[in-house]
Protein backbone atom coordinates (compact mmCIF):
# COMPACT_ATOMS: atom_id res chain seq x y z
CA UNK A 1 0.00 0.00 0.00
CA UNK A 2 2.75 2.82 1.15
CA UNK A 3 4.71 1.62 -1.99
CA UNK A 4 1.66 2.12 -4.33
CA UNK A 5 1.13 5.93 -2.90
CA UNK A 6 4.92 6.75 -3.57
CA UNK A 7 4.32 5.51 -6.90
CA UNK A 8 0.94 7.04 -8.28
CA UNK A 9 2.36 9.43 -10.67
CA UNK A 10 2.30 7.32 -13.71
CA UNK A 11 4.68 4.83 -11.99
CA UNK A 12 7.37 7.76 -11.30
CA UNK A 13 8.47 8.23 -7.80
CA UNK A 14 7.06 11.17 -6.40
CA UNK A 15 9.60 12.22 -4.04
CA UNK A 16 12.18 12.27 -7.18
CA UNK A 17 9.60 14.70 -9.00
CA UNK A 18 11.05 18.52 -8.72
CA UNK A 19 8.74 21.28 -7.04
CA UNK A 20 6.50 23.39 -9.55
CA UNK A 21 8.96 26.24 -8.90
CA UNK A 22 12.27 24.54 -10.25
CA UNK A 23 9.77 22.89 -12.83
CA UNK A 24 9.37 26.19 -14.23
CA UNK A 25 13.10 26.73 -15.05
CA UNK A 26 13.37 26.66 -18.46
CA UNK A 27 15.57 24.07 -20.36
CA UNK A 28 19.31 24.92 -20.20
CA UNK A 29 19.35 26.48 -24.24
CA UNK A 30 23.50 25.45 -24.48
CA UNK A 31 23.14 22.07 -24.30
CA UNK A 32 23.65 21.46 -28.04
CA UNK A 33 26.16 23.82 -28.17
CA UNK A 34 28.16 22.50 -25.49
CA UNK A 35 27.74 19.19 -26.63
CA UNK A 36 29.39 20.09 -29.84
CA UNK A 37 32.37 22.30 -28.57
CA UNK A 38 33.30 18.99 -26.43
CA UNK A 39 33.23 16.96 -29.52
CA UNK A 40 35.42 19.57 -31.28
CA UNK A 41 37.28 19.60 -28.36
CA UNK A 42 37.83 15.91 -28.50
CA UNK A 43 38.94 16.01 -32.17
CA UNK A 44 41.80 18.15 -30.80
CA UNK A 45 40.68 20.95 -32.97
CA UNK A 46 42.13 24.04 -31.78
CA UNK A 47 38.78 25.95 -30.12
CA UNK A 48 38.69 29.48 -29.68
CA UNK A 49 36.72 30.43 -26.87
CA UNK A 50 35.02 33.96 -26.88
CA UNK A 51 31.92 32.31 -25.18
CA UNK A 52 32.37 33.09 -21.53
CA UNK A 53 31.93 36.07 -19.52
CA UNK A 54 35.23 35.19 -17.19
CA UNK A 55 38.51 36.87 -17.97
CA UNK A 56 42.14 34.90 -18.83
CA UNK A 57 43.75 37.77 -16.61
CA UNK A 58 45.21 36.49 -13.00
CA UNK A 59 43.71 38.72 -10.11
CA UNK A 60 46.74 41.43 -9.79
CA UNK A 61 49.15 39.94 -7.54
CA UNK A 62 49.18 42.92 -4.55
CA UNK A 63 45.56 41.31 -3.51
CA UNK A 64 47.04 37.74 -3.93
CA UNK A 65 49.36 39.10 -1.32
CA UNK A 66 46.84 40.26 1.24
CA UNK A 67 44.75 37.25 1.37
CA UNK A 68 47.86 34.96 1.71
CA UNK A 69 48.90 36.86 5.11
CA UNK A 70 45.38 37.23 6.28
CA UNK A 71 44.40 33.61 5.71
CA UNK A 72 47.38 33.28 8.57
CA UNK A 73 45.58 34.69 10.63
CA UNK A 74 43.18 32.93 13.46
CA UNK A 75 40.76 35.09 14.04
CA UNK A 76 39.47 35.04 10.42
CA UNK A 77 39.54 31.12 10.53
CA UNK A 78 36.27 31.53 13.10
CA UNK A 79 32.58 32.41 11.47
CA UNK A 80 32.32 35.87 9.78
CA UNK A 81 30.43 38.88 10.91
CA UNK A 82 26.90 37.73 9.19
CA UNK A 83 26.78 41.08 6.91
CA UNK A 84 30.28 41.44 6.17
CA UNK A 85 33.47 42.57 8.96
CA UNK A 86 32.98 46.45 9.64
CA UNK A 87 36.39 46.97 7.84
CA UNK A 88 34.86 45.49 4.58
CA UNK A 89 31.55 47.84 5.02
CA UNK A 90 34.20 50.53 5.27
CA UNK A 91 35.91 49.84 1.79
CA UNK A 92 33.03 49.51 0.24
CA UNK A 93 31.57 52.39 1.65
CA UNK A 94 34.79 54.75 0.81
CA UNK A 95 34.96 53.09 -2.70
CA UNK A 96 31.11 54.93 -2.88
CA UNK A 97 32.42 57.77 -2.05
CA UNK A 98 35.51 58.15 -3.65
CA UNK A 99 34.48 56.98 -7.12
CA UNK A 100 30.77 58.44 -7.19
CA UNK A 101 30.50 61.07 -4.69
CA UNK A 102 27.55 59.33 -2.69
CA UNK A 103 27.82 58.75 0.94
CA UNK A 104 26.66 55.07 2.62
CA UNK A 105 26.64 54.09 6.61
CA UNK A 106 28.63 50.96 6.55
CA UNK A 107 26.39 49.76 9.51
CA UNK A 108 23.50 49.92 7.93
CA UNK A 109 23.48 50.57 4.38
CA UNK A 110 26.35 48.37 2.79
CA UNK A 111 26.07 44.17 3.16
CA UNK A 112 28.96 42.22 1.92
CA UNK A 113 27.40 39.07 -0.15
CA UNK A 114 29.39 36.18 -1.27
CA UNK A 115 29.67 37.48 -5.20
CA UNK A 116 26.93 39.90 -6.58
CA UNK A 117 25.00 36.78 -8.23
CA UNK A 118 24.19 35.47 -4.73
CA UNK A 119 22.62 38.82 -3.25
CA UNK A 120 20.82 39.46 -6.63
CA UNK A 121 19.10 35.77 -6.92
CA UNK A 122 18.63 36.10 -3.25
CA UNK A 123 16.89 39.87 -3.13
CA UNK A 124 13.24 39.05 -3.84
CA UNK A 125 12.87 36.52 -1.33
CA UNK A 126 12.99 40.08 0.96
CA UNK A 127 10.26 41.71 -1.29
CA UNK A 128 8.35 39.48 -3.58
CA UNK A 129 4.82 37.79 -2.53
CA UNK A 130 3.57 35.14 -5.10
CA UNK A 131 1.89 37.01 -8.11
CA UNK A 132 4.05 40.36 -7.60
CA UNK A 133 5.25 41.28 -10.75
CA UNK A 134 8.97 41.93 -11.21
CA UNK A 135 10.11 43.79 -14.62
CA UNK A 136 13.18 41.90 -16.17
CA UNK A 137 15.38 42.90 -19.22
CA UNK A 138 15.24 40.72 -21.64
CA UNK A 139 18.21 39.77 -22.88
CA UNK A 140 19.85 39.73 -19.89
CA UNK A 141 21.68 38.42 -17.07
CA UNK A 142 19.08 35.17 -16.33
CA UNK A 143 19.36 35.43 -12.52
CA UNK A 144 16.74 38.06 -12.58
CA UNK A 145 13.84 36.11 -13.68
CA UNK A 146 15.49 33.12 -11.99
CA UNK A 147 15.35 34.75 -8.70
CA UNK A 148 11.67 35.80 -9.28
CA UNK A 149 10.83 32.40 -10.37
CA UNK A 150 12.17 31.25 -7.14
CA UNK A 151 9.69 33.79 -4.97
CA UNK A 152 6.96 32.62 -7.71
CA UNK A 153 6.57 36.40 -8.51
CA UNK A 154 5.68 36.90 -12.40
CA UNK A 155 8.66 37.95 -14.42
CA UNK A 156 7.57 40.89 -17.01
CA UNK A 157 9.87 40.95 -19.73
CA UNK A 158 11.18 44.43 -21.02
CA UNK A 159 12.68 44.09 -24.40
CA UNK A 160 15.95 45.65 -25.00
CA UNK A 161 16.47 46.79 -28.32
CA UNK A 162 18.99 48.54 -31.05
CA UNK A 163 16.85 51.18 -32.15
CA UNK A 164 16.47 52.69 -28.29
CA UNK A 165 19.96 51.70 -27.65
CA UNK A 166 19.27 48.79 -25.27
CA UNK A 167 18.02 50.87 -22.40
CA UNK A 168 13.91 49.35 -21.98
CA UNK A 169 11.32 51.73 -23.01
CA UNK A 170 9.19 51.85 -20.35
CA UNK A 171 6.26 53.69 -21.90
CA UNK A 172 5.18 50.61 -22.99
CA UNK A 173 4.40 48.70 -20.12
CA UNK A 174 0.96 49.16 -18.97
CA UNK A 175 -0.55 50.99 -15.79
CA UNK A 176 -1.93 47.48 -14.75
CA UNK A 177 1.54 45.82 -14.43
CA UNK A 178 3.13 48.75 -13.20
CA UNK A 179 0.40 49.08 -10.36
CA UNK A 180 1.58 45.43 -9.54
CA UNK A 181 5.35 45.98 -10.24
CA UNK A 182 7.70 45.17 -6.89
CA UNK A 183 10.88 44.76 -8.68
CA UNK A 184 12.54 46.59 -12.20
CA UNK A 185 15.72 45.17 -12.64
CA UNK A 186 18.48 47.29 -14.33
CA UNK A 187 22.06 46.33 -15.23
CA UNK A 188 24.17 48.89 -16.41
CA UNK A 189 27.02 48.68 -18.18
CA UNK A 190 25.02 45.83 -19.54
CA UNK A 191 26.00 42.25 -20.33
CA UNK A 192 25.66 40.65 -22.70
CA UNK A 193 24.81 44.27 -25.07
CA UNK A 194 27.40 46.65 -23.40
CA UNK A 195 25.69 49.24 -23.75
CA UNK A 196 25.47 52.21 -20.86
CA UNK A 197 22.72 54.35 -18.92
CA UNK A 198 22.16 58.01 -19.44
CA UNK A 199 21.29 60.12 -16.35
CA UNK A 200 18.08 60.91 -18.10
CA UNK A 201 17.08 57.14 -18.14
CA UNK A 202 17.86 56.61 -14.45
CA UNK A 203 15.50 59.59 -13.36
CA UNK A 204 12.75 58.86 -15.68
CA UNK A 205 12.72 55.39 -13.90
CA UNK A 206 13.51 56.69 -10.70
CA UNK A 207 10.29 59.20 -11.08
CA UNK A 208 7.99 56.15 -12.39
CA UNK A 209 9.56 54.11 -9.04
CA UNK A 210 8.04 56.14 -7.07
CA UNK A 211 4.94 56.91 -8.81
CA UNK A 212 4.09 53.36 -8.73
CA UNK A 213 5.10 52.53 -5.49
CA UNK A 214 8.24 49.49 -6.66
CA UNK A 215 11.84 48.79 -6.12
CA UNK A 216 14.62 49.54 -8.76
CA UNK A 217 17.61 46.96 -8.22
CA UNK A 218 20.28 48.07 -10.40
CA UNK A 219 23.26 45.73 -11.17
CA UNK A 220 26.66 47.83 -11.92
CA UNK A 221 29.14 44.29 -12.00
CA UNK A 222 30.52 46.00 -14.48
CA UNK A 223 30.73 50.03 -13.48
CA UNK A 224 34.45 49.75 -13.58
CA UNK A 225 35.17 48.22 -16.87
CA UNK A 226 34.29 51.16 -19.30
CA UNK A 227 36.36 52.80 -22.34
CA UNK A 228 34.81 55.79 -22.43
CA UNK A 229 33.36 58.25 -19.35
CA UNK A 230 32.57 56.75 -16.18
CA UNK A 231 29.99 55.00 -16.40
CA UNK A 232 26.84 56.12 -13.07
CA UNK A 233 26.09 54.98 -10.32
CA UNK A 234 22.23 54.85 -10.07
CA UNK A 235 22.78 56.80 -6.84
CA UNK A 236 24.47 59.56 -8.67
CA UNK A 237 20.65 60.84 -9.71
CA UNK A 238 18.73 62.34 -7.28
CA UNK A 239 16.03 60.89 -5.07
CA UNK A 240 17.71 57.00 -6.25
CA UNK A 241 18.53 56.73 -2.45
CA UNK A 242 14.58 56.51 -1.40
CA UNK A 243 13.90 53.52 -4.04
CA UNK A 244 17.06 51.89 -5.00
CA UNK A 245 19.35 48.94 -4.34
CA UNK A 246 22.56 48.67 -5.93
CA UNK A 247 24.73 45.37 -6.58
CA UNK A 248 28.90 45.67 -6.94
CA UNK A 249 31.10 43.32 -8.03
CA UNK A 250 34.91 42.59 -7.32
CA UNK A 251 34.79 39.82 -10.19
CA UNK A 252 34.90 41.42 -13.29
CA UNK A 253 36.53 44.93 -11.58
CA UNK A 254 39.40 42.93 -10.38
CA UNK A 255 39.46 39.42 -12.10
CA UNK A 256 38.00 38.26 -9.31
CA UNK A 257 35.79 35.68 -10.57
CA UNK A 258 36.97 32.83 -8.51
CA UNK A 259 37.29 34.85 -5.60
CA UNK A 260 32.82 35.39 -4.59
CA UNK A 261 32.91 38.58 -2.97
CA UNK A 262 30.65 41.65 -3.74
CA UNK A 263 28.32 43.75 -1.83
CA UNK A 264 25.14 46.20 -2.60
CA UNK A 265 24.27 49.06 -1.04
CA UNK A 266 21.14 51.04 -1.12
CA UNK A 267 18.36 52.80 0.82
CA UNK A 268 18.60 51.14 4.50
CA UNK A 269 15.43 48.90 4.13
CA UNK A 270 16.24 47.44 1.36
CA UNK A 271 19.64 46.45 2.20
CA UNK A 272 18.28 45.31 5.62
CA UNK A 273 15.65 42.83 4.35
CA UNK A 274 18.07 41.55 1.93
CA UNK A 275 20.38 41.10 5.60
CA UNK A 276 17.40 39.42 7.08
CA UNK A 277 17.21 36.96 4.09
CA UNK A 278 21.23 36.18 4.01
CA UNK A 279 21.56 35.74 7.81
CA UNK A 280 18.91 32.64 7.42
CA UNK A 281 21.08 31.30 4.46
CA UNK A 282 24.20 31.78 4.70
CA UNK A 283 27.56 32.69 7.21
CA UNK A 284 28.89 35.61 5.76
CA UNK A 285 32.07 35.90 3.48
CA UNK A 286 35.70 34.36 4.77
CA UNK A 287 36.80 37.14 6.33
CA UNK A 288 40.54 36.50 5.04
CA UNK A 289 38.75 37.00 1.15
CA UNK A 290 36.92 39.89 2.77
CA UNK A 291 40.48 41.28 4.04
CA UNK A 292 41.38 40.97 0.21
CA UNK A 293 38.42 42.66 -1.17
CA UNK A 294 38.85 45.45 0.91
CA UNK A 295 42.50 45.97 -0.03
CA UNK A 296 41.28 45.92 -3.58
CA UNK A 297 38.53 48.12 -3.28
CA UNK A 298 40.60 50.61 -1.48
CA UNK A 299 43.33 50.73 -4.51
CA UNK A 300 40.38 50.64 -7.42
CA UNK A 301 42.03 53.68 -8.59
CA UNK A 302 45.89 52.28 -9.17
CA UNK A 303 44.53 48.48 -9.50
CA UNK A 304 41.83 49.00 -12.44
CA UNK A 305 43.25 50.82 -15.11
CA UNK A 306 46.09 48.19 -16.16
CA UNK A 307 43.74 45.61 -16.66
CA UNK A 308 41.04 48.19 -18.24
CA UNK A 309 43.37 49.02 -20.83
CA UNK A 310 43.90 45.30 -21.47
CA UNK A 311 40.32 44.77 -22.30
CA UNK A 312 40.04 48.33 -24.26
CA UNK A 313 43.22 46.98 -26.89
CA UNK A 314 41.06 43.99 -27.45
CA UNK A 315 37.71 46.12 -27.70
CA UNK A 316 39.43 48.04 -30.34
CA UNK A 317 41.10 45.58 -32.46
CA UNK A 318 37.93 43.31 -32.63
CA UNK A 319 35.45 46.29 -32.86
CA UNK A 320 37.96 47.61 -36.07
CA UNK A 321 38.52 44.17 -37.45
CA UNK A 322 34.86 42.90 -37.61
CA UNK A 323 33.70 46.04 -39.13
CA UNK A 324 35.91 45.72 -41.65
CA UNK A 325 34.53 42.13 -42.42
CA UNK A 326 30.97 43.29 -42.04
CA UNK A 327 29.37 42.77 -38.85
CA UNK A 328 27.28 45.01 -37.63
CA UNK A 329 27.17 46.35 -33.75
CA UNK A 330 27.26 49.23 -31.69
CA UNK A 331 30.87 49.45 -30.01
CA UNK A 332 30.60 49.12 -26.64
CA UNK A 333 31.52 52.43 -24.14
CA UNK A 334 31.92 49.59 -21.83
CA UNK A 335 31.85 45.88 -20.58
CA UNK A 336 34.18 43.17 -22.13
CA UNK A 337 31.00 42.03 -24.25
CA UNK A 338 30.25 42.50 -28.05
CA UNK A 339 26.82 42.33 -29.29
CA UNK A 340 26.89 41.42 -32.66
CA UNK A 341 23.98 41.09 -35.05
CA UNK A 342 23.44 37.50 -36.55
CA UNK A 343 23.98 37.77 -40.30
CA UNK A 344 21.39 36.24 -42.62
CA UNK A 345 19.37 33.81 -42.93
CA UNK A 346 20.50 32.52 -39.61
CA UNK A 347 19.25 32.31 -36.18
CA UNK A 348 21.49 32.82 -33.45
CA UNK A 349 22.26 29.40 -32.42
CA UNK A 350 22.26 28.37 -36.45
CA UNK A 351 25.10 31.00 -36.79
CA UNK A 352 27.15 29.97 -33.47
CA UNK A 353 26.44 26.50 -34.43
CA UNK A 354 28.05 27.12 -37.86
CA UNK A 355 31.02 29.44 -36.13
CA UNK A 356 31.45 26.38 -34.01
CA UNK A 357 31.60 23.69 -36.82
CA UNK A 358 33.04 25.12 -39.15
CA UNK A 359 35.49 27.29 -37.84
CA UNK A 360 35.71 25.95 -33.93
CA UNK A 361 35.21 29.52 -32.88
CA UNK A 362 32.91 29.53 -29.41
CA UNK A 363 30.73 32.75 -28.93
CA UNK A 364 27.03 32.46 -26.95
CA UNK A 365 23.50 32.98 -29.41
CA UNK A 366 21.53 35.90 -28.42
CA UNK A 367 18.40 33.49 -27.71
CA UNK A 368 20.07 32.49 -24.50
CA UNK A 369 19.41 35.76 -22.94
CA UNK A 370 16.25 35.77 -23.64
CA UNK A 371 13.72 35.93 -26.68
CA UNK A 372 14.81 39.74 -27.46
CA UNK A 373 18.19 38.07 -28.36
CA UNK A 374 17.54 36.89 -30.76
CA UNK A 375 19.18 38.00 -34.03
CA UNK A 376 22.60 38.46 -31.67
CA UNK A 377 25.09 36.81 -30.65
CA UNK A 378 27.60 37.77 -27.79
CA UNK A 379 31.23 37.77 -28.45
CA UNK A 380 33.75 38.13 -24.83
CA UNK A 381 36.87 40.07 -24.72
CA UNK A 382 38.33 37.16 -22.09
CA UNK A 383 40.79 36.18 -24.58
CA UNK A 384 44.17 37.79 -25.93
CA UNK A 385 45.41 40.03 -28.93
CA UNK A 386 47.14 37.01 -30.18
CA UNK A 387 43.80 34.41 -30.37
CA UNK A 388 41.12 37.24 -30.98
CA UNK A 389 43.80 37.71 -34.76
CA UNK A 390 43.46 34.19 -34.87
CA UNK A 391 39.65 34.49 -34.74
CA UNK A 392 39.81 37.07 -37.09
CA UNK A 393 41.54 35.13 -39.48
CA UNK A 394 39.10 32.64 -39.73
CA UNK A 395 35.92 34.83 -39.13
CA UNK A 396 37.33 36.34 -42.86
CA UNK A 397 36.98 32.99 -44.36
CA UNK A 398 33.35 32.04 -43.49
CA UNK A 399 31.07 31.31 -46.38
CA UNK A 400 27.27 32.77 -45.76
C1 LIG B 1 29.26 38.33 -13.94
C2 LIG B 1 28.01 39.01 -13.61
C3 LIG B 1 27.51 39.04 -12.31
C4 LIG B 1 28.01 38.14 -11.22
O1 LIG B 1 29.10 38.54 -10.59
P1 LIG B 1 29.60 37.81 -9.29
O2 LIG B 1 29.91 38.95 -8.38
O3 LIG B 1 30.79 37.04 -9.73
O4 LIG B 1 28.55 36.91 -8.74
C5 LIG B 1 26.39 39.81 -12.04
N1 LIG B 1 25.76 40.45 -13.03
C6 LIG B 1 26.19 40.41 -14.28
C7 LIG B 1 25.42 41.15 -15.31
C8 LIG B 1 27.30 39.67 -14.63
O5 LIG B 1 27.68 39.59 -15.91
Amino acid sequence: MNKELGRLNHGEEVRMKLSNRLAKIPPYLFVELDRLKQEKLKERADVIDLGIGDPDIPTPQEIVEVAKKALENPEYHRYPANPGSLFYRRACAEYMKKRFGIDFDPEEEVLALIGSKEGIAHFPIAFVNPGDVVLCPDPAYPVYHLGTIFTDGEPYYLPLTWEKEFLPDLTKVTEEILRRTKILWLNYPNNPTGAVATKEFFKEVIELAKKYDFIIAHDAAYVELYYEDPPLSIFEVEGAKEVAIEFHSLSKTFCMTGWRIGFAVGKRELVQGLAKVKSNIDSGVFTALQSAGAYALSNFETLVPPLRKIFAERRDYLTQELSKIGFEFKKPKATFYLWVKVPKPYTSTEFCKKLLQELAIVVTPGEGFGSAGEGYFRIALTTGVKRLKEAIRRLSTLKL
